[in-house]
């Protein structure tokens, strides 16, 4: 695909870069002039999904690298957000509202619905090298 901007973010697997991710996709998306409602949608389902690396695919290794790369077309945003963890083995049922690995640390299993509810489109899939995880979402801003 053809962007009119893009941006490449790689991260340390450390829970203080949560909000590292949510300050840079924010800024990204600054050009495409989004409502406020819109943006936070951005940072939260972006947030989920870092936490999700940090939290599942690497489970504390820190040195494990997160990429965050966010292409923009008009106004959509297309955001990747790529590990190289554990991964999923079964990604349907991780995908369903209430479903966690880590019920004993107080998880809701709603990662992934609020990713599906705040963006248009979801898209989760192995790492191309076979070990982590994919996560792709789309958002149109400014309404339809
Ligand atoms: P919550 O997000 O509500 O705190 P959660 O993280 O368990 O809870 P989801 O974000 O919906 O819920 O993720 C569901 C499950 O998918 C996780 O419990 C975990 O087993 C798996 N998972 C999600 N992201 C990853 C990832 N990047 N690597 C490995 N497993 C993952
Ligand atoms: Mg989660």
């Amino acid at each position: 695909m053809k962007f009119d901007n893009q941006m490449t973010l790689v991260i340390d697997a450390r829970t203080k870069n949560e909000s590292l991710a949510r300050t840079c996709i924010a800024a990204f998306c600054i050009e495409a002039n989004p409502s406020l409602s819109e943006l936070n949608d951005v940072k939260t389902a972006v947030s989920e999904a870092v936490t999700n690396s940090i939290v599942h695919g690497y489970e504390g290794n820190v040195e494990g690298k997160i990429t965050i790369a966010a292409g923009m077309i008009k106004n959509e945003v297309y955001i990747s957000i790529i590990d190289n963890g554990k991964g999923i083995e079964n990604i349907e049922e991780a995908k369903k509202p209430f479903f966690t690995s880590k019920p004993e640390q107080e998880r809701s299993g709603m990662g992934f619905t609020v990713m599906e509810t705040f963006m248009d489109t979801l898209l989760v899939k192995p790492n191309d090298n076979g070990k982590g995880l994919v996560v792709q979402m789309k958002k149109k801003f400014g309404g339809e």
